[in-house]
């Protein structure tokens, strides 16, 4: 299957209000822009020198989006351009987004990643530390970050219950601090989950964000 096949394939099992992200981590160039004459206008990487080459190198219209654990003496050198954080995981890392992004001028766009998944592997918050770092003094003061949602991955498993329940109680969590925390901040309107091998099932479950890479670019040798 070609990466354009594999394109349209996706995009027509996706409903109008879920976005695609094109997880490129790892592929070349050319593959990118493959993807981008097929109109895909959202990438998302998840190490940031890579991010940061290929945001050189690639059409200024791309909406980048850092999809990985992101360590906060690196943020620097994204804040000029990245467009979504999905992998804020602690108040420290929201701060130094929010220190560089005053150094643009500019206000960065980020969500919490939650830890939903079984294995301890995963990075993300639990529900206790979210709430926590919202009720929070600092948090009232960051002016250059606004959180626009939650992003989970679910545990790495063949049993679609499993993974199901994850995402519904991710999608609670998300629809409680719409009404609690952020009543009334329409921008808070994301919810980035399913890869791959679970994005059919996320989308039943109320992610309005897919993060896939395999299924568009064919597997990763890492
Ligand atoms: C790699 C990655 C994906 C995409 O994984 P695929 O299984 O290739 O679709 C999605 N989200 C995150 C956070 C990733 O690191």
């Amino acid at each position: 299957m070609s990466i354009k096949q594999n394109i349209s394939t996706v995009i027509e099992l996706l409903p109008k209000h879920v976005t695609l992200v094109a997880v490129s981590k790892t592929k070349p160039i050319e593959l990118l822009e493959e993807a981008y004459n097929e109109g895909v206008r959202v990438f998302g990487e998840n190490k940031v020198q890579e991010l940061c080459h290929k945001q050189e190198i690639l059409s200024k219209d791309i909406q980048w989006h850092m999809i990985g654990h992101l360590q906060t003496n690196k943020v620097k050198y994204i804040a000029p351009f990245v467009s979504l954080i999905h992998s804020v995981d602690s108040i420290k890392l929201l701060q130094t987004i929010n220190k560089e992004a005053l150094k643009n001028d500019r206000v960065i766009d980020v969500l919490l990643q939650m830890h939903i998944a079984e294995e301890d592997t995963k990075f993300g918050m639990s529900i206790f530390e979210v709430e926590d770092m919202l009720n929070s003094q600092i948090f009232l003061k960051l002016q250059n970050v606004r959180i626009v949602g939650l992003m989970g991955m679910a545990t790495n498993t063949d049993s679609d219950i499993d993974i199901k329940n994850e995402f519904i109680s991710l999608r609670r969590f998300f629809e409680t601090l719409q009404r609690t925390f952020f009543k009334e901040k329409g921008y808070f309107n994301t919810l980035s989950m399913g890869m791959s091998s679970d994005y059919q099932l996320a989308i039943e479950c109320g992610s309005t964000m897919v993060r896939i890479g395999s299924t568009l670019f064919g597997k990763r040798s890492n």
